[in-house]
This record gives C-alpha cells, sequence and structure tokens, in this order.
C-alpha cells in the first residue's frame, strides 16, 4: 500500500507543472529541510516551485543550501497545480501558507505525526518514520527523482533534528542506513553539526538561564515544567526559534518523565510544548485534550488561557497520567 502510494505521488510529480511546498507554523529543521529538499528535487525535475510557510526561513537554519528559496507566502493568493503539505499534523497548522494557495487541483500530505487525521487527496503519513525527511527520502530513492548534495545535506539536517542527533526511540537502522546514504554525497558531517548545534547566539543561552529560574517538579520529580512570560521574552530580545530544544534539559534529568514548557504567546494563549520518556505516558493524547496533537514522546498544543490558568489545567492533566502510572514500571524511570 504505502509502495503505491509512493508511485502515486511521483506520477503526480510528473504530471503537473505548479507546485507549493508548504510546512507547519514555528517550523523546526524537520519542516524546513524537508520542504527544501523536496521541492530543489522538483526544481531539478524541470518545475515551478513555490516554497512557503508561515514563519519564512530561520536565522538559526540560514545555512540551509538554497535556503533563500523558502519564504514567507505572499498576501495575493497564487494558482497551482499541486499543493504539498509537510510534516504538518493538522492543515490549519500551515497558517498564513493555507490562504495563500488557490484552486489547487491535487493537495498532498506527508506527515509522520501519529494524529495527523488525513486531510488532503493523497496522503501518505507513516507514524514509524522519525521524520518527514526520511519519508522524502524514501519517495525520492524509489521514484528516482533528482538528487544531488544539496538535497541530502537539508535531509540530513532534518532528520539529525527530528531524532535528536539520532537519538530519539524510533531511530532505526534504516534511519542510519538513509544517514550514510546521504552522507555519501559528500556532505561534511562535523561542518553540519557545527552550524547545527554550536552555532546558537549566547541569548538562547541567557533565555535557558532565565527558564532554569522557573523551574518546579510535581510527583516526586517525575513531572518537570519551565515558562516563558512575554515579559522575559521582552527583555531578553529573543525570538521564537531562540527556545527549540531547550526543554530537552527537562526530560534528561533523572526520574523525570514528563517535561512540560509554557510559553505565553501575543494572542490570548500559551504553547505548550511536552516530551515523555515513555510511551505510557503519551503526550500527545494529552495534548490532544487540549487541541493540539504530535507524537507520542513529543507534542504542543496552543491553549487559550492566561500562563497561570493553562499551567493548572494541563500540569493537573500530566499529573493525573502520571499517578496512573504509579504501579507500573514506568514510574522509575
Ligand atoms: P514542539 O514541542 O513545538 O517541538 O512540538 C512537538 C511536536 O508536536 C511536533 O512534532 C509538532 O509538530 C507537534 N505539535 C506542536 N504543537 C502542535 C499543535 N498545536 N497541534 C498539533 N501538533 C502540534
Ligand atoms: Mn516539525
Ligand atoms: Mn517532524
Amino acid at each position: 500500500m504505502s509502495a503505491s502510494k509512493l508511485q502515486e505521488i511521483g506520477r503526480i510529480f510528473r504530471e503537473h507543472r505548479r507546485f507549493a511546498v508548504l510546512g507547519h507554523v514555528r517550523p523546526d529543521g524537520d519542516a524546513l529541510g524537508s520542504q527544501l529538499a523536496l521541492a530543489l528535487s522538483l526544481q531539478q525535475l524541470g518545475k515551478e516551485v513555490r516554497i512557503w510557510n508561515e514563519d519564512g526561513m530561520l536565522e538559526k537554519y540560514s545555512f540551509l543550501p538554497r535556503a533563500e528559496l523558502l519564504t514567507k507566502p505572499p498576501s495575493a493568493p497564487e494558482d497551482f497545480d499541486v499543493a504539498i503539505a509537510l510534516d504538518t499534523a493538522i492543515q490549519n497548522r500551515l497558517g498564513t501558507a493555507l490562504p495563500a494557495v488557490r484552486s489547487a487541483k491535487i493537495w498532498i500530505n506527508i506527515d509522520h505525526h501519529l494524529s495527523n487525521p488525513g486531510y488532503g487527496d493523497v496522503v501518505y503519513v507513516d507514524p514509524s518514520a522519525p521524520a518527514t525527511a526520511e519519508i522524502i527520502f524514501r519517495l525520492i530513492n524509489t521514484q528516482s527523482l533528482p538528487f544531488n548534495r544539496d538535497i541530502a545535506e537539508n535531509l540530513y539536517a532534518a532528520i539529525s533534528t527530528d531524532t535528536g542527533s539520532f537519538q530519539y526511540p524510533q531511530t532505526t537502522a534504516d534511519t542510519m542506513e538513509i544517514a550514510a546514504e546521504l552522507i555519501r554525497t559528500g556532505l561534511n558531517v562535523g561542518r553540519l553539526n557545527q552550524q547545527l548545534y554550536e552555532s546558537y547566539p549566547r541569548r538562547r543561552l541567557e533565555l535557558l538561564r532565565e527558564l532554569l529560574r522557573t523551574m518546579r517538579f510535581e510527583e516526586e520529580g517525575r513531572v518537570a515544567n519551565f515558562t516563558l512570560s512575554l515579559k522575559t521574552a521582552a527583555e531578553l530580545g529573543v525570538l521564537p526559534e531562540d527556545n527549540e530544544g531547550l526543554i530537552d534539559h527537562l526530560r534528561a534529568i533523572r526520574g523525570v518523565i514528563v517535561a512540560v514548557f509554557f510559553e505565553e504567546l501575543t494572542d490570548g494563549k500559551v504553547r505548550v510544548s511536552m516530551r515523555s520518556k515513555t510511551d505510557a505516558a503519551d503526550v500527545c493524547a494529552i495534548c490532544q485534550k487540549f487541541g493540539g496533537g504530535g507524537h507520542s514522546l513529543a507534542a504542543g498544543a496552543r491553549v487559550v488561557g492566561t500562563l497561570r490558568e493553562v499551567e493548572d489545567r494541563v500540569l493537573r492533566e500530566v499529573c493525573d497520567k502520571i499517578d496512573s502510572l504509579k504501579t507500573s514500571a514506568a514510574s522509575t524511570l
């Protein structure tokens, strides 16, 4: 079934001319790298391609090959034959990229989120894939689509960031084999990792220092959280992208099963980010109760309310879940 689906997507690519390659709001390495990689391959195939997401290219990923091709969508919509949503769990997470696409004949949805409901005409959602970029690699590989080092670097950056540098449990032998294939194009792993993980602006660490001041534990150290208020964000002059990955410091603590990060937004909502060490504490299920989604070990939601209200409501759900695990092995992680 999945092989025929990839074939169907390959056929659509060959038969059409104008493509929009889209990704989710507040993009991460997987969204940006997958978008650039697929778009570059389509361009090489001779197609006309736009690469859009609500936030455009982030400063921290601007070293990615051909990063300049990825932009914010224009305010006036454009016509396309095919629109492709990548790494986007629900269609409204395309944000302003959605209304910028008019009259696309075919919508393709390629993703790896468990919570993806399967919107679009052609759907390829594989929750076992550790990154959307792994699916893009399989698509390029099985359909003999154009491939080169620029495409490989984008895919490598995407897979590396979504697997926590090849650490998370969905990292398989296949993932490592794909990484090996990508490295064989001649990409410089050391340089790429330095660009990804050793080029942070100083303010990111200043942000971490402030977050750690707000660190709290519940359930005898099994639940950890910290909070970023609008006031602190303004004082530090941080960008939204600065906090990607900081929650991992909480999950990395011995005994912590679930880590939660609360970030006050300007629209009266709070962005909730969750990480878990075990499928028994499925944070996707918890976030879905608040209108969000994601994966069982990494999920998120945007919740209406003040910081205090959202913290109380969300932590109560998390603690109830952890309480229910108390008798099982998962409680001793
Ligand atoms: P984050 O904590 O923002 O890194 O997100 C963790 C995972 O959950 C990512 O794979 C996101 O795509 C997904 N996710 C985050 N926020 C939402 C949301 N509001 N709705 C659906 N999925 C989300
Ligand atoms: Mn993503
Ligand atoms: Mn992803």
